[in-house]
């Protein structure tokens, strides 16, 4: 079997996939943190918006996101530290690192600490800042 593209240990369709295609909710930031991660891999655009909080989601474009989706070939990604965002929280925060080719195949480590809230029992992701 293969893992989950955020390098879980179960297949794609029970881990990130199952939040992507909408079957479950996220419980904590980083399983809302891993599937954003599977929604670039897959390039789930509409998974990314939806996800991201109501007042930052104008600041991303769906044709950036899927341009740089699609031209990066994701190789994988490490959760560095979570703070909070479990179920009982209403923000987390997870630092983690994401490496992928760019489209000049050079290998990129974008390490990034990234804040979450929780809104009518439902994780979005807020803002990131590079690390
Ligand atoms: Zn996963």
């Amino acid at each position: 079997m293969q893992n989950c593209y955020c390098g879980f240990e179960k297949s794609f369709e029970e881990c990130c996939g199952k939040f992507i295609t909408g079957i479950n909710k996220p419980n904590t930031a980083e399983e809302l943190m891993r599937s954003r991660y599977s929604a670039y891999v897959t390039v789930s655009v509409p998974y990314i918006l939806k996800t991201t909080h109501s007042s930052t989601r104008n600041l991303y474009d769906s044709n950036a996101i899927k341009e740089w989706a699609i031209s990066s070939k994701w190789i994988k990604l490490e959760i560095i530290q979570t703070k909070k965002g479990k179920l009982q929280d209403e923000e987390g925060f997870v630092e983690f690192k994401a490496t992928y080719k760019d489209a000049d195949n050079h290998t990129i480590v974008h390490h990034e600490y990234s804040s979450f809230l929780k809104e009518k029992g439902e994780w979005f992701f807020v803002e990131g800042k590079s690390v």
